[in-house]
């Protein structure tokens, strides 16, 4: 028994007609992926990364040989100077949150000029949430410019905001819950290109979020000056079990690091106590990884475009990031399948997910996805508000047989009533 006997056979000639129709595009991620693995490959080779570089240290972390090689990778993979690849960065959220606090002081002003930053940012901003410890509290300014209604950057807007020379200029690449595309590395570079004309002492951060091995540059190889990311997303490969990190300039990362740790002490201490291994190896296989996930949200759009539903990016379109949306239209089906997606997954395949009230979320949110590591989004996964036009945010995914996989399955149990499971 194959497993194409599982499935509707009308599923399945579709199916058939989608992996025809998308083999092209699958070859060009494929060739992204060498050039990608290649950068890796050498700056492993270039550090010397020895056996007893995944070790890891104890106590304070002085003398961590392996950290240092690790954070010198990430700074030349990633275009940096400098580096912080920490497991006591809890999240991206920290990791962003740690960097954008880090680099402002009391009178400064910081401006995101990619439209109303991801949600937990805002937290971290004093734009949501009750403001305790935020910057509004210590004198600090923070706004955003809003996007034009077509979701492109209000360079006019932009403009007149950056006359008051914000001492950060900040860029969210992937779109977050909103409905605007994400920004490819070329439109990051005509942003920071109009940045350097109306304000050239800003320094550019860019949440660099899902974006890491989605093209073979990066924010900082087209003028930014740090960005920061999760390790439970793309550049901790599926392997890394926490942890963040922050590139940029050598002069930024230190003084961020004064944030993450302490004045004085920066980045000098620190145990990296059992999490150094997978660092190195999820880093080492980011780029197959991510590969692999941005080749099944190609496949997950042909389908459901095929399927008669209105998905972004299409399948043949520029990606940077891991994202996926999908409209369902009504809330019946959105849940159907965002159920599928967790009967799909490797790990608690057996739970239903059900829509539930969250903080900070207006709406009922669902979220799916049985990941290796809690809340891992570099695994397959899908989540998103119940309300109108009833969008899910599908990204990650560990191999590109189990995408395609779970994606099948999915439009099953969502859109073939004969269901043979
Ligand atoms: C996921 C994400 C974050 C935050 O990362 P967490 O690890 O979930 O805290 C920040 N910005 C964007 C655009 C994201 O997608």
């Amino acid at each position: 028994m194959s497993w194409r006997d599982n499935y509707d056979p009308k599923l399945i000639e579709i199916v058939d007609r989608v992996d025809k129709k998308i083999a092209p595009r699958l070859a060009e991620m494929d060739d992204q992926v060498i050039e990608n693995q290649s950068k890796v490959l050498r700056a492993f080779q270039e550090h010397h990364v020895a056996e007893s570089d995944l070790t890891g240290s104890t106590g304070y972390g002085h003398y961590d040989e392996g950290r240092d090689k690790l954070e010198d990778i990430y700074a030349e993979v990633l275009g940096g100077e400098d580096a912080l690849v920490r497991p006591q960065l809890v999240s991206g959220t920290h990791a962003i949150g740690v960097s954008l606090l880090g680099l402002v002081r009391p009178g400064d002003e910081l401006v995101y000029i990619t439209g109303k930053p991801y949600d937990t940012l805002q937290e971290v901003l004093g734009m949501a949430g009750n403001g305790i410890g935020s910057p509004i509290e210590y004198n600090i300014k923070t706004g955003y410019v809003d996007l034009k209604q077509d979701g492109s950057v209000d360079f006019d807007a932009v403009r007149a905001r950056l006359a008051s020379h914000p001492r950060v200029v900040a860029i969210q690449r992937s779109r977050g819950y909103a409905t605007r595309d994400s920004f490819t590395i070329a439109k990051i570079a005509a942003m920071i290109k109009v940045v350097r004309e109306v304000s050239p002492d800003s320094w550019v951060f860019v949440d660099n979020a899902y974006g890491e091995f989605s093209e073979t540059k990066e924010p900082l190889q087209v003028g930014a000056d740090l960005m920061a990311g999760s390790l439970f997303k793309n550049a901790g490969g599926g392997m890394a079990k926490t942890g963040g990190y922050i590139v940029g300039k050598k002069e930024l990362v230190e003084r961020v690091s004064y944030r993450f740790t302490v004045p004085g002490l920066g980045a000098a201490e620190g145990a990296t106590y059992g999490s150094l291994e997978d660092m190195f190896q999820g880093f080492f296989q980011a780029p197959q990884v991510t590969g692999a996930a941005i080749k099944g949200s190609i496949f997950e759009a042909a389908l459901l475009e095929e399927l008669g539903l209105d998905v972004s990016p299409k399948w043949d379109a520029p990606r940077t990031d891991l994202v996926q949306t999908v409209n369902f239209g009504n809330p019946d089906d959105m849940v159907a399948f965002a159920k599928a997606v967790q009967h799909n997954s490797p790990i608690d395949s057996f739970v239903t997910p059900i829509p539930e009230k969250m903080a900070g979320y207006e709406d009922a949110v669902i979220m799916a996805g049985g990941s290796f590591v809690q809340g891992s989004t570099i695994e397959f996964s899908a989540d998103g508000p119940l309300r109108e036009p009833y969008t899910l945010y599908i990204q990650g995914g560990l191999t590109y047989a189990h995408v395609k996989l779970a994606t099948v399955g999915a439009a099953q149990d969502t859109f073939f009533s004969q269901s043979t499971k």
